[in-house]
């Protein structure tokens, strides 16, 4: 006997700029302003990441592309990492991320790759409280995720091992 099983996903549309609520206004514009610092002379699609911690610190991220290809960072994992040095005791609360691109504007937002999921996960395992992701474009619709599982289903963790 099978079963045709399927997950629901829950999140938040907010449709204009407008309708945006004040905090995950200001952590996009932390986004925004670490997308500053992202290096993709390869790619050209430079991405920014802001991490709000239970302290109210944010802490930056942009994506770092190197000539050998596979050794690049994602944004959201150098946002990650440098928390993880900074501040390795404090919880997260929220991650926004963004991105531009030389090539089309980007009026979609863009969610993390397979790995940066992986990564987000881990740190709420570690830290036993969910992560709010905030995605967007340069413009158009903002998405709102209770937890990265909510992006990552069937997700791999320390249970396994
Ligand atoms: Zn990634």
């Amino acid at each position: 006997m099978n079963k045709n099983l399927k997950f629901e996903i829950n999140y938040t549309c907010y449709e204009t700029w407008d309708d945006v609520p004040e905090n995950y206004k200001h952590l996009m514009t932390e986004a925004r302003k670490a997308k500053d610092g992202s290096y993709a002379p390869y790619s050209n699609f430079n991405v920014g990441a802001a991490l709000l911690l239970n302290n109210g610190n944010v802490i930056h991220g942009s994506n770092q592309e190197n000539a050998s290809y596979p050794i690049g960072f994602c944004a959201e994992r150098t946002a990650l990492s440098a928390a993880a040095s900074l501040a390795s005791h404090e919880k997260i609360k929220a991650i926004a991320i963004t991105c531009s691109s030389a090539h089309n504007p980007v009026s979609t937002p863009a969610a993390p790759c397979g790995i940066c999921r992986q990564t987000i996960f881990e740190a709420e395992c570690k830290h036993k409280q969910d992560i709010e992701v905030v995605l967007m474009g340069e413009t158009g619709e903002m998405y709102v995720f209770k937890s990265i599982k909510d992006l990552l289903p069937l997700h791999f963790d320390a249970d396994f091992l």
